[in-house]
């Protein structure tokens, strides 16, 4: 025996043994620095397990909201995720786990994994956009998810009709989704308005085609004459928008109006309202307003 006359402690160590006693630790955390006892407090938790220690803990000790939070969106285990996700109640949390974008994946993870972590993602989106409460937050998310099925969900809890079309303008995800909400507005001021402003500056041709679904979608909705007149003769308007809906006109004096009208022989007409596209074609409207006229005798 080395320390036979006593030991020579350094804290909680002996310099000469290596004998170790229970007391002057030197804590950092949940750790001895000196002798690399552990403790159970103060440890330094990511997700489910002790940086420091390694101790493991189990999800249900867990309440803050932020870390809850983390472990839904960067944890590896889809079922402890899943369990997270469920003990969140802070909306504006749940909100942007809704809204992740499937394919942000999590430091270092293995290239095995990237496509089973990605299904994950959006069935993870998909459990914490059914536990929002908000119609806001359904906006949020129906505008902003590029996961199609999260978005769909929002859009079916959103009501208010100013929301909806703000959504069709905006939706991230398709052409799918504006087109959805599009056909949840009934408000036929705000389809006019819709199907009549440019709402879209650059853009590319893919999203210029999607602007002229989605206008023709909301003309397709309208019922209103007056309205759908005013449409029709929307200077601004894009000519294709205009032909498609004086083909909805009834009224035989307005109709005959376009018909006769300077302004109507030729507008330029793209396949959307927006000055990107290139491909303008010359639309006649005057001739379809007698082609409508023909139609009504
Ligand atoms: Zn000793
Ligand atoms: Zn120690
Ligand atoms: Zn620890």
């Amino acid at each position: 025996m080395a320390c036979l006359f006593g030991h020579r402690w350094n804290g909680c160590k002996c310099e000469r043994c290596g004998k170790i006693r229970d007391e002057q630790h030197v804590w950092a955390g949940c750790k001895c620095k000196r002798c690399g006892k552990t403790r159970d407090e103060q440890h330094d938790w990511k997700f489910c397990r002790c940086n420091r220690c390694g101790k493991k803990r189990n999800i249900d000790e867990i309440i803050e909201q932020s870390t809850l939070a983390d472990i839904a969106e960067y944890g590896f285990d889809c079922s402890v995720r899943m369990q997270a996700v469920n003990k969140i109640l802070d909306q504006s949390l749940l909100t942007n786990i809704a809204k992740k974008d499937p394919s942000d994946l999590p430091k270092n993870i293995n290239v095995s994994y990237i496509s089973l972590q990605k299904d994950n993602n959006a069935d993870v989106s998909f459990a914490a956009v059914v536990k929002l409460t908000n119609e806001a937050s359904f906006v949020d998310v129906a505008k902003n998810s590029k996961s199609p099925k999260v978005a769909q969900y929002a859009v079916e809890r959103v009501t208010d009709q100013a929301s909806l079309v703000d959504i069709a303008k905006n939706a991230y995800c398709n052409k799918h989704i504006g087109e959805y909400a599009i056909s949840r507005v009934t408000d036929q001021v705000l389809l006019a308005e819709f199907a009549t402003t440019k709402y879209r500056v650059g853009g590319n041709r893919l999203l210029a085609m999607q602007d002229i679904g989605l206008r023709e979608h909301a003309i397709s909705r309208m019922t209103d004459q007056a309205l759908l007149t005013e449409v029709a003769m929307c200077e601004s308007g894009s000519g294709a928008v205009r032909k498609m809906t004086i083909n909805k006109l009834t009224d035989k004096i307005t109709l005959t109006m376009i018909m006769n009208g300077d302004k109507t022989k030729f507008v330029y007409g793209s396949s959307s309202g927006s000055t990107f596209d290139r491909d303008m074609v010359e639309i006649d409207l005057r001739e379809t307003a007698r082609k409508r006229l023909a139609e009504l005798e």
